[in-house]
């Protein structure tokens, strides 16, 4: 159920309707809408008519809801949710790109990354410093002198710092370094970190798992909304289908369709979805062109070179394309790039 107030309603009012709510053993979320607040309540207390409610002052309406995920839903807030990335916004008419290497290799290699994709107009960095590999002998990330290097080329560059959490234990020391905390396919179901990021102050970036639906995807952005965290991101990635002509399948109308259920920013991640770096551009204006806030894309120097995902990683050059090109289809449904 959630509880619109009335726009006139004090903070008085509201914490009196919590106090209620709290007494009938059920937790409140408190929602900023542009016009008027409104309070989720969690816990279930169908046996007590809505009507009950609508009496306390300064309530509008209580309104039951009927989706399984109630802060992420539309009927609950229905203006879209827009993520403040340090300077940035995301999920407001901008298109907000962020680019970078796969995995952080040295500080050159990630200063290097951070300045070409900065000028070409990025809004933020990604680069993985944990990265979670499918052999336990493959390149398992830098780590912390990764999340080092990452937090110096915020330092040359300005931009903010998007980098995968594998771990609540890592918590403290990722969030300590980043501005972003990016939840991976593989843990999208790993109820623990979903719960610890959702009780930090970062804005989540949380891919859909490569065998999710899409309510699993929209409950899992539940349990860290719930959890506190209002800064949840979701990112179209793509799922795995009988299809081997790409890495995975780019379920490009998901968007659309997220974007109808919740007014949380949806992006897209065509490096992975596709795995094939001359897809990677074309994917792009597709995700746009189908209503997607933001892109998030892998950008290597030299990309024979990369330590992981080269395959599908674009050159500056080709990343500077992109975003020209992009931002024309950006343009013709109004928004910017
Ligand atoms: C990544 O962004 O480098 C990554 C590992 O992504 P995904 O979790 O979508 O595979
Ligand atoms: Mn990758």
């Amino acid at each position: 159920m959630i509880i619109v107030m009335k726009p006139t309603a004090g903070q008085a009012e509201i914490d009196h309707v919590v106090e209620k709510v709290e007494a009938v053993g059920c937790k409140t979320t408190l929602l900023e809408g542009t016009n008027r607040k409104v309070i989720a309540v969690i816990g279930d207390k169908r046996d007590i008519p809505p009507e009950y409610w609508d009496t306390i002052p300064g309530v509008e309406k209580a309104v039951p809801i009927l989706t399984p995920y109630k802060l992420a839903s539309r009927e609950v807030k229905k203006s879209d949710t827009e993520i403040k990335i340090n300077d940035q916004v995301l999920g407001g008419k901008k298109i907000g790109v962020i680019a970078g290497p796969c995995a952080v290799e040295s500080q050159d290699q990630i200063n290097f990354i951070a300045e070409g994709v900065k000028k070409a107009g990025a809004i933020a960095l990604r680069g993985g410093a944990f990265k979670p590999r499918t052999s336990p002998y493959s390149f398992q990330g830098l780590k912390e002198e990764g999340l080092e290097y990452l937090a110096r080329a915020r330092e040359a560059t300005g931009l903010a710092i998007v980098t995968e959490i594998l771990s609540p234990e890592h918590i403290d020391l990722v969030s300590s370094y980043v501005d972003v905390l990016q939840i991976g396919t593989r843990n999208m179901a790993n109820f623990l970190l979903l719960e610890a990021v959702g009780k930090c102050n970062k804005p989540v970036i949380l891919k859909r798992g490569m065998s999710a639906t899409l309510d699993e995807f929209l409950l899992a952005g539940e349990y860290i909304l719930s959890h506190g965290n209002p800064n949840v991101i979701l990112c179209e990635r793509g799922i795995r289908t009988f299809e081997t002509h790409t890495r995975f399948t780019l379920s490009l109308s998901i968007v659309p369709h997220l974007k109808l259920l919740t007014h949380l920013p949806v992006i897209v991640d065509p490096s992975h979805g596709t795995g094939v770096r001359e897809l990677v551009a074309p994917m792009s204006r597709g995700a746009i062109a189908v209503g997607a806030d933001g892109l998030i894309l892998e950008v290597h120097k030299d990309p024979e070179k990369s330590f992981v995902d080269g395959p599908q990683a674009l050159t500056i050059e080709s990343f500077e394309k992109l975003m020209k090109e992009s931002g024309a289809v950006a343009e013709s449904i109004g928004r910017e790039i």
